[in-house]
C-alpha cells in the first residue's frame, strides 16, 4: 500500500473518524518548547484511550507517517516541518486518581501537577520530578527524572496502546528501564496511563523539599530561552574522570557561543537556546562540534538526551544525526567564521 499523505482529504477523514481535536497545518516553530521546526501536516489530539487505540489502527492501516508528543521539551523537529500527522497527548488525556500508596495518572498530565498531587497525599518518591516541564508519558518512556534518579523505580505499569491500536499492560521489568531509557523508545505506540507505586510520607516535608528542587533549579538553570533541557546525558565513565556535560563543554570554550540562531547557554553549557530563529541544522551543527570537540580533548563521546524528529515522523538521539551527517568533528580554525559569541 502506498503511503497517503496528510492532506486536506486526509485531514476530513481523521475528522469523521472522531478521535479528538483535529487542526489542519500546525507551525511546529510556534508549538515546539524549542521554537524550532516548519509546519506539520496535521495534528490530533486525542480525548481518551480508545481514541488513541482507533486513531493508531487508522494512521497504521493506511500507511500515514506520524509522529507522538506530548509537550515536545526533549524534542527537535527538522525545519522542514513534518510531512505527516502528530499525535499529542496532552491536557485532553490527563488526570489522576490515588488510592492508598498507588497513583494512577494519565499520560497527558504535566508532571510538576504529578509531583504536586502526590505531596497532597502525603505520598512520596516523586519529588526530584517536580521541576521537569512535559507529560508523564514522555517522563516514563525517557525514563527522566533529577538528582540522578529515573521515575521508572516508582512505576507499578504502563498502560499502552500498540502502533495497531491493542491495549497493553507492560510491568516495570518489561519497561527494563535504565538511565533516561525505556524499551518502549523506538516504538511507534501510545502510553496512556501509568501506575506509580510511592511511600507513605509526610506532606509538609515532600513539599519543603519539592520547593527546594525548585528554586535550586532555577538558580542553576537558564529559565526564560527556548531549549530542550540538557541537550547530552551524563556519561557516568566520563563523569567520574572529568566531570558533567555542562563543566567538560564549558571546559571545551563553548558556552555561550553562538552558531547561526542557536548559542549554548552562558549559564549551563549543557542547554543549548534558540536565541534568535535557530534552525534545526543551527542546533545539530553546535551538537557535531560539541561532541567532536569533547570527545577530542577527553576521549569521551557525548550522546544526546534531545531526539531529532524527521520529515517522515521517524526519532532518534539528536547525536546519532550528527554522527551520519559528518557534523561530528572537533571544531577547526576556520569555523570562528560561523561561531561568534555574539547572538
Ligand atoms: C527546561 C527543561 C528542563 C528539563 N529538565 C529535565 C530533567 O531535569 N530531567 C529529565 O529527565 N528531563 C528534563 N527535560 C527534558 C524533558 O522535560 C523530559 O524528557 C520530559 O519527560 C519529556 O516530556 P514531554 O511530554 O515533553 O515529551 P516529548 O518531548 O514530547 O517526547 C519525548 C519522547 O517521548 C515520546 N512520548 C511523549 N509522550 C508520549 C506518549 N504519551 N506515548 C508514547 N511516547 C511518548 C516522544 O515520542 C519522544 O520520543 C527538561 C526539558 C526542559 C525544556
Amino acid at each position: 500500500m502506498s503511503p497517503i499523505k496528510a492532506d486536506g482529504p486526509l485531514v476530513r477523514r481523521l475528522a469523521e473518524l472522531s478521535v479528538g481535536n483535529v487542526t489542519s497545518g500546525v507551525d511546529l516553530g510556534r508549538l515546539t518548547r524549542w521554537r524550532i521546526g516548519g509546519m506539520a501536516d496535521a495534528m490530533v489530539e486525542p480525548d481518551s484511550v480508545e481514541h488513541v487505540a482507533a486513531l493508531l489502527a487508522f494512521l497504521s492501516n493506511e500507511g500515514v507517517p506520524y509522529c507522538v508528543v506530548g509537550e515536545t521539551s526533549n524534542l527537535l523537529f527538522d525545519s522542514s516541518g513534518l510531512r505527516g500527522v502528530l499525535v499529542r497527548v496532552g491536557d485532553r488525556l490527563s488526570g489522576i486518581e490515588v488510592s492508598g500508596s498507588r497513583m494512577s495518572v494519565a499520560s497527558g498530565t504535566r508532571v510538576p501537577h504529578v509531583a504536586r498531587t502526590s505531596a497532597a497525599h502525603g505520598l512520596a518518591g516523586i519529588e526530584h520530578i517536580v521541576g521537569i516541564p512535559g507529560t508523564m508519558g514522555g517522563l516514563v518512556l525517557m525514563n527522566g527524572g533529577s538528582q540522578r534518579k529515573g521515575i521508572g523505580s516508582h512505576v507499578a505499569s504502563v498502560q499502552y496502546v500498540s502502533e495497531t491500536g491493542e491495549v497493553l499492560s507492560y510491568t516495570r521489568e518489561q519497561c527494563d528501564f535504565s538511565y533516561r531509557h525505556s524499551s518502549l523508545q523506538g516504538r511507534r505506540g501510545v502510553v496512556v496511563g501509568v501506575e506509580l507505586e510511592l511511600e507513605h510520607g509526610d506532606s509538609v516535608s515532600i513539599n519543603q523539599e519539592m520547593d527546594e528542587i525548585v528554586e535550586s533549579r532555577a538558580q542553576r538553570f537558564p529559565q526564560d530561552e527556548p531549549n530542550c533541557g540538557s541537550t547530552f546525558l551524563s556519561n557516568p565513565a566520563m563523569y567520574a574522570t572529568v566531570g558533567p556535560p555542562g563543566k567538560v563543554i564549558e571546559e571545551a570554550g563553548f558556552k555561550g557561543m553562538v552558531l547561526g540562531g542557536a548559542q549554548v547557554s552562558p549559564i549551563h553549557a549543557n542547554f543549548i537556546n534558540n536565541a534568535s530563529s535557530a534552525t534545526s541544522d543551527d542546533v545539530l551543527s553546535l551538537i557535531g562540534l560539541i561532541r567532536g570537540t569533547v570527545h577530542a580533548r577527553t576521549g569521551f563521546l557525548l550522546d544526546a538526551e534531545a531526539r531529532y524528529v524527521a520529515p517522515d515522523g521517524s526519532m532518534r538521539p539528536a547525536h546519532e544525526v550528527c554522527d551520519d551527517r559528518g557534523l561530528t568533528r572537533e571544531i577547526r580554525e576556520s569555523d570562528r567564521n560561523r561561531l561568534s559569541d555574539v547572538v
